[in-house]
């Protein structure tokens, strides 16, 4: 023990020096740990500049990048195929990131209607405080886009799979048409996921993620991310660090975890999710039952094309009879299933879109994007099919 005081031994022992030691061992963490450490120190000043000139490896301060964010992005990577990626600390910050990267005042977007609420809510109510004009039109008519996209457009965005009513976008023609006008075609891919569609590959050139949902999982993280080449990547790290948009160390170690099991968690959530919307679908309480793999759906042929195996996630919407009434007594008289306002759980979870994640649409603009006081959004977990089945069949006797 030095004769130093004790409060200057307890400012020292088991940091710096230790690190150092731990990094240059000959054995590694079979798991990459959680850095929960806001900045990096350096034994001289030649060490920072090394650093900060990417001639040698290190970190300065965890608002830039951390380990953690590191190996996040790098997972994100290898699921997306994709050169760069980065983590937020929500899937908003990654979408707004994503878009102000992009855009300054005058420019112009054009957006698909049918979209999370909160991205919804941005375009709408935010982005024109920034002379930012956002034109929302029926993406299935790419006619229609094209005719809504200006000189100053610079953006097309949409969602691969849209909330809550489960369209599929037809993302290769919507990228010619975005690419024709030299406009960046940005898809928030958070209901697919990389284990159902990979928009990079369909011709998107910037894809968004609210990792909070299926990339997390297991409703412990909020997080967001983005993928793309390096040059777009670059241009929103600026954003990124600027505004102080990074995932925290914690998060991104849950994020890595629930990677691993991605790719198993979706076979299953797509494979229930069929069965309950096939089950749905037949029951008399239920009006209509919007899930791409149904054959009945308009849209299972371009899912066939598009998606990975036949997939089509975890997530369905049902209009069921007697409007509000209806979904809220389905609501009540579901026990296990628990009303959730997110999704993409390991556990099935119900939303009710109109009271939720869609209320900063109005009356006018939710009945036009088709969305319904009947309409409850599924999202169908990993339990045994026939359990959740026979939950929402007692449920919806009660209705
Ligand atoms: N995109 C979609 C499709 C979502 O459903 C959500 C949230 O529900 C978001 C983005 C926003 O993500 P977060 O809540 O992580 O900010």
């Amino acid at each position: 023990m030095n004769n130093k005081h004790i409060k200057t031994r307890l400012a020292h022992a088991g940091d710096h020096d230790l690190a150092k030691k731990i990094a240059s061992g000959v054995s590694v963490p079979k798991v990459l740990p959680i850095y929960m450490s806001s900045v990096f120190s350096f034994d001289d000043v030649p060490s920072l500049d090394a650093v900060y000139a990417g001639e040698a490896d290190g970190y300065v301060y965890s608002r830039m990048t951390n380990p953690g964010t590191d190996a996040a992005e790098e997972v994100l990577c290898a699921a997306e195929g994709a050169e760069g990626a980065l983590v937020f600390s929500s899937g908003m910050a990654a979408i707004i990131n994503a878009i102000i990267a992009n855009v300054q005042s005058g420019d112009h977007i054009v957006s698909s209607p049918v979209l999370y609420g909160g991205v919804y809510d941005y375009f709408k109510h935010e982005l024109p405080r920034f002379g930012v004009e956002v034109t929302f039109v029926d993406f299935e008519d790419l006619n229609a886009v094209e005719d809504a996209i200006r000189p100053n457009t610079k953006i097309v965005y949409t969602e691969t799979i849209s909330n809550p009513l489960m369209e599929v976008m037809d993302l290769p023609n919507v990228a010619k048409v975005a690419h024709a006008h030299g406009c960046k075609f940005i898809v928030d891919n958070t209901f697919a996921t990389p284990a159902v569609a990979r928009p990079l590959d369909l011709g998107a050139d910037i894809v968004v993620y609210s990792t909070t949902k299926y990339l997390g999982g297991h409703s412990d993280l909020i997080g967001g991310a983005v993928l793309s080449n390096k040059e777009n990547i670059a241009a929103i790290h600026r954003c990124f660090t600027l505004y102080g948009a990074i995932m925290g160390p914690f998060e991104a170690w849950l994020l890595c975890r629930s990677m691993r099991t991605l790719d198993l968690r979706m076979e299953q959530h797509s494979r229930n999710a069929l069965k309950v919307a096939q089950f749905l679908e037949k029951h008399p309480k239920v009006e209509r039952v919007y899930y791409p793999g149904l054959e009945s759906s308009k849209y299972k042929p371009l899912a066939d094309k598009l998606f990975v195996e036949g997939r089509c996630g975890g997530m369905l919407s049902a209009d069921i009879i007697n409007g509000e009434q209806g979904a809220s007594t389905l609501i009540k008289e579901c026990k296990s299933i628990k009303f959730v306002p997110s999704l993409a759980s390991y556990s099935t979870t119900i939303s009710y879109p109109a009271k939720t994640s869609h209320r900063a649409y109005s009356p006018e603009d939710m009945k036009a994007a088709g969305i319904s006081m009947g309409q409850l959004r599924f999202s169908i977990g990993i339990e045994c099919p026939e359990d959740i089945i026979a939950e929402l069949d007692e449920a919806l006797a009660k209705v």
